[in-house]
């Protein structure tokens, strides 16, 4: 904040400095005009060259400096007719020195000094004083000019010489003060904010006020005549870095991230190099010829050159903008070129101002408006995402909060396109941006056109980007479920009509997940999170969308609790064995049993395995967890089998199990230790399972038949197998899913079902076992189809194994189970 304010009062602080130092000379010569009457009278003649061969012209005021030779000009102050102290003025050549001298008693000529030449400001205006014009006659002048220049000689009155020194001292103090204020000033920004660009355009500055003083000869007023003579030597290296500062700045500010590599080196390089030539001038104390500057110059302008043009393809306007600021420079130095190749003096002090401090004013204006852009662009881009310039996840935030905030109903509709991954995996990024922008165009279209008709007070609907490929629709006010699904079936339309892109057309279908303020969430984040929950509810049935079901996120809250609360499931010894009998129908002896896992949490109490092993699946705890069974349901089956010797334990196998051959090996370990009959344990698999990888489970299902233990299909008629595929696997055993079997009583289709699974089995040469037996009604029905064994709530629950054992001695004794338990 503090910075923009200083900024803009340092432009202005600017602004009016350059203005006065332009005024004032023009003050200064106004001034002269009124004092004309009074101005003093001599005469000069001009000759070139050796001054013992000088053949003199008479001069009137203005001459010609020509390059590195000396020019003198004689005056004779002795014509005025004035008494009062009268000055010598000669406008000092470009870089160069004006000398006095005088003959001597002796006619010898010999320096002018001490109470006539003041050395001070001897560069900023070269002049002598003259105490009594009748005394000195003739004063010799000697001018010389590293560069062809113009000047001009005039006699003028003490007060007014002082108040022209003055006034020009005031301006060109001002400029010089606000040029190095102003490079102070982007130092110390450039550091702040740690901007080499500004760094560069302080040394730009820095080097241009420091030309600007040495060509003013304003070293005058800071140091002796020595010094200053000596200062004057570095103009060129001051030259010189101004350059390399002014290409820095190109390099920093426009190049780096987005040019190619040649420009790129190029330009840093040649800063460099130009910074090079600075040092090497300063510590070799030359000057360098105007043909070699010139050289440079140009150089630097045609690097400066390439980089504007290369940036064509990038931000047109700032290189549009770039361009006009260098504009008044490139004409000062035109003007002196020109100048010093026609012999004509183009540039006066205030036409210098004047395009030095346009062009400073442009520079400032410049890096001014670039920040402001880039400024805005930041603004924008944080609430705009960048590849489809839709608003993004903050845009939609904000707009959310504030509905929050005002406590309006609204509903966030969350759309996914699902085709839009392998777009962009196919087609590229950029193309799947311009496939959005084109289609989303069209979609906001059609909903703003129902949404106009629908909602008495239509707001143009916008569309936002959540995450990569989710995108969202605020419904703004109270909306009934029909109106959502309105807008779902647009939604869809749109995207299943596609649109042509690219000699392309890409159709597309979504899943959309829906959640509303106040109904289903009362914060903004848990509005956005309970849409995303709707969204990635899996379609059942082909629904096209999902409202947010508060059932369904608590369960997969608590889905996340179970699977963490597994892991430690097995070392707290929270599972157990449970057994459920399964007795023979023909004979009505108790056949064996299937081993049916529990967890009893101590916070949750009992959980469900129809609930816990799902998780473990998904988790792959799983593995674990079958490992333990079969090692406890074979440890138990050794015990049972002390009781009764032919018992048959059926053990469930994960789908995700069968993959892992090792549990064979586990499998036959355990059987080999405990000295069990292979014979006498059944692996039960789902139907689920089986169904595709043919090959695959053939082999697994081998693998355990070769040991010697049995399989079963369990849930038999819950998949879509067919029992010509389930044959081919070989299995010995079918398990009729108890869906089939507890309503057997009053579902013709279901017995016929039975019926049928049982005759077709035994054809195959396999059992048949009906799970879910609950009455005896139904027993005795499966007894009637030839169902081989029955497993179910009737003849007993599932038992902990001591309960088992108990209730197996207990029915050993009758003959018939059937007859036991009708008892
Ligand atoms: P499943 O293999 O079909 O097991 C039979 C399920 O039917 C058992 O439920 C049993 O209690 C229940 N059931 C038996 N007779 C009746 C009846 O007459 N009426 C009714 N309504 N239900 C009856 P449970 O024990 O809750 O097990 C559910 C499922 O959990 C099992 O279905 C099985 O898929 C899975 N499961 C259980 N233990 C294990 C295990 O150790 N490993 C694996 N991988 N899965 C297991
Ligand atoms: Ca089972
Ligand atoms: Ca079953």
């Amino acid at each position: 904040m503090w910075l923009s304010v200083a900024r803009q009062a340092l432009i202005a602080v600017f602004l009016a400095g350059a203005l006065l130092a332009m005024v004032f000379p023009g003050v200064a010569s106004d001034d002269n005009k009124t004092q004309q009457i009074n101005t003093p009278v001599a005469t000069f003649a001009i000759a070139y060259g050796e001054l013992s061969n000088a053949q003199f012209a008479p001069l009137e005021s203005q001459f010609y400096v020509p390059k590195a030779q000396a020019v003198w000009l004689k005056a004779n102050i002795n014509e005025t007719r004035l008494n009062e102290d009268v000055v010598l003025t000669v406008e000092r050549p470009l870089l160069g020195q004006v000398a006095f001298y005088h003959r001597d008693s002796a006619g010898s000529l010999s320096p002018l000094d001490g109470e006539h030449v003041s050395t001070s400001l001897r560069h900023f205006s070269p002049h002598l004083i003259v105490h009594e014009p009748k005394r000195l006659q003739h004063v010799y002048i000697k001018i010389t000019s590293p560069y062809r220049s113009q000047s001009q000689i005039s006699l003028t009155s003490y007060a007014n010489y002082h108040s022209q020194v003055d006034n020009r001292l005031f301006a060109s103090g001002v400029f010089s003060g606000v040029l190095l204020l102003l490079s102070v000033y982007m130092f110390a920004t450039g550091l702040l904010s740690k901007r080499a660009s500004l760094l560069s355009i302080a040394g730009y500055i820095l080097s241009l006020g420091g030309f600007y003083i040495i060509h003013q000869g304003l070293t005058d007023v800071f140091f002796s005549y020595q010094t200053s003579l000596a200062i004057m030597q570095y103009s060129s290296s001051l030259l010189a870095a101004a350059l390399g500062c002014c290409l820095l700045f190109f390099y920093h500010f426009l190049v780096r991230r987005r040019l190619t590599g040649t420009i790129n080196t190029m330009t840093q390089s040649m800063a460099y190099g130009y910074l090079l030539v600075a040092a090497v001038i300063v510590f070799s104390a030359g000057q360098l010829a105007f043909a070699v500057q010139a050289v440079l110059v140009l150089v630097a302008l045609a690097v400066a050159m390439a980089v504007l043009l290369q940036q064509q393809q990038g931000n047109r306007k700032e290189v549009w903008f770039c361009g006009v600021v260098w504009m008044p420079i490139l004409l000062l130095m035109g003007l002196f070129a020109v100048g010093q190749l026609t012999r004509t003096m183009l540039l006066s002090t205030s036409l210098t101002h004047l395009l030095v401090s346009s062009h400073l004013v442009l520079l400032l204006g410049f890096v001014v408006w670039h920040d402001s852009e880039s400024r805005r662009n930041f603004i924008k881009y944080t609430r705009v995402d960048k590849d489809t310039e839709l608003p993004n996840k903050f845009a939609l935030l904000t707009a959310l909060e504030e509905l929050e905030l005002k406590n309006k109903a609204h509903t966030l509709l969350l759309f996914k396109p699902l085709i839009l991954p392998t777009i962009k995996l196919n087609f590229g990024l950029s193309f799947a941006n311009q496939y959005i922008n084109k289609l989303f165009k069209k979609v906001s279209q059609q909903i703003n056109t129902y949404g106009n008709a629908a909602i008495a007070n239509p707001v143009d609907t916008e569309i936002y980007r959540l995450e990569e490929d989710v995108f969202a629709i605020i419904l703004d006010g109270k909306i009934e479920v029909s109106q959502v699904e309105q807008y779902v079936c647009i939604l869809c339309s749109v995207f299943e009509e596609g649109v042509g892109f690219k000699d392309t057309k890409i159709v597309d279908s979504l899943e959309v997940g829906v959640a509303n303020h106040p109904m289903h969430a009362k914060t903004t984040e848990k509005l956005v999170q309970r849409a995303l929950q709707a969204l990635s509810t899996k379609s059942q049935n082909g629904q096209r969308w999902h409202l947010f079901d508060v059932e369904n996120s608590m369960s997969s809250e608590r889905q996340l609790q179970l699977s963490s609360h597994l892991k430690g499931a097995i070392e707290q010894n929270q599972f157990s064995l449970f057994f459920q009998p399964q007795v023979n129908l023909t004979t009505g002896k108790v056949f064996g049993s299937e081993a049916l896992l529990r967890w009893l949490h101590p916070d949750f109490g009992y959980i469900p395995p129809d609930e816990f092993i799902p998780i473990a699946e998904s988790s792959g705890q799983i593995f674990e967890i079958t490992e333990w069974v079969l090692e406890q349901a074979l440890h138990y089956q050794a015990q049972i089998t002390q009781v009764m010797p032919d018992h048959v334990i059926s053990i469930n196998i994960s789908g995700r199990d069968l993959n892992r051959r090792e549990l064979s090996v586990q499998l036959i370990t355990l059987i080999n230790e405990l000295s069990l009959a292979p014979s006498q344990i059944m692996i039960e698999i789902t139907e689920s399972v089986t169904i595709g990888k043919e090959a695959e489970l053939k082999g697994v299902l081998d693998d355990y038949r070769s040991i010697g233990v049995k399989v079963a299909i369990d849930d038999f008629g819950t998949g879509y197998s067919s029992l010509a595929y389930l044959s081919k696997l070989g299995f010995d055993e079918l398990k009729i899913d108890k869906s089939f079997v507890m309503d057997i009583e009053t579902s013709k289709s279901n017995q016929t079902i039975c019926k049928a699974t049982c005759d077709m089995a035994h054809n195959l040469g396999s059992k048949v076992v009906a799970e879910g037996v609950e009455d005896v009604n139904s027993y005795i029905r499966l007894q009637a189809y030839g169902c081989d064994y029955a497993q179910g709530y009737f003849i007993s629950r599932p038992l902990p194994f001591n309960e088992y054992i108990s209730w197996l001695t207990k029915v050993s004794d009758s003959d018939d189970i059937k007859s036991f338990l009708v008892r």
